[in-house]
């Protein structure tokens, strides 16, 4: 590839991952002002985040429809602190216990814990940016290597993905209690929409299934007793 074509990409790459940035911030900002949400009180905040650590610091809101097409309760959007926000239907809300509820947000709050909304935008530069920064820098095969490697980055994102929401799992579990994520989750998977992912479209799902999940959640409630053994 011509050099100066290399570079150009690179500017341009970095600008995109700029403006994905920026908008991946300002996300929150505009899902609270166009959607129906509403800030909880202070006592129905203190029901739902009490015991959470990290809970103090994420802006909550309540949405009378769910976030998107793809029927999703629960989001933790933002990236700036002080503007991380997490968002829960209220509909699944009312449809679960007071701890599964807290479960929920635990699960949420675990997502700005990792800093994982951040994470993609990361993933995204590493790719955009450094195939083109590798070919204008002279890296040997690095046009022919970026072209073979991409699949596999792909694979490799949407593992990371997935391995993001077994974390926000196990960490919801050991704050509110693994019982009460299981049973939010149970109730996800009863009430979803969409049909059943193909093994294959299960390695480039972003999300586990509610199963899989399940599954981890009891293997990490399992490793937890056997580390307690022994102690109160
Ligand atoms: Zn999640």
């Amino acid at each position: 590839m011509i050099p100066d074509l290399s570079w150009l990409l690179t500017l341009a790459a970095i600008g995109f991952i700029v403006v994905a940035t920026v908008l991946t911030a300002i996300r929150p900002l505009v899902v609270d002002r166009e959607k129906s949400t509403r800030k909880p009180t202070g006592t129905k905040r203190e029901r739902l985040t009490s015991g959470i650590d990290g809970a103090h610091r994420i802006r909550l809101r309540i949405t009378e429809r769910s976030l998107d097409t793809v029927s999703v309760r629960a989001r933790a959007l933002g990236i700036v602190p002080g503007y991380q926000y997490v968002f829960v239907c209220d509909q699944l809300l009312a449809s679960l216990s007071e701890s599964a509820n807290r479960a929920i947000v635990a699960h949420e709050v675990a997502h700005h814990r990792g800093w994982h909304p951040l994470l993609r935008v990361v993933l995204l530069a590493v790719a955009l940016i450094g195939w083109p920064l590798a070919i204008a820098s002279g890296v040997p095969y690095a046009l022919v290597g970026g072209i073979g490697a991409l699949p596999l980055y792909v694979l490799f994102v949407c593992w990371i993905e997935r391995q993001t929401e077994y974390c926000a799992d196990a960490y919801a579990g050991k704050q509110v209690g693994y019982d009460s994520m299981i049973n939010a989750l149970n109730y996800l998977k009863k009430t979803k929409s969409g049909r059943q992912q193909s093994r294959f479209a299960g390695l480039l799902a972003t999300y586990p299934s509610f199963a899989e999940r399940i599954d981890h959640l009891k293997d990490s409630a399992e490793e937890d007793d056997n580390d307690q053994g022994g102690l109160e």
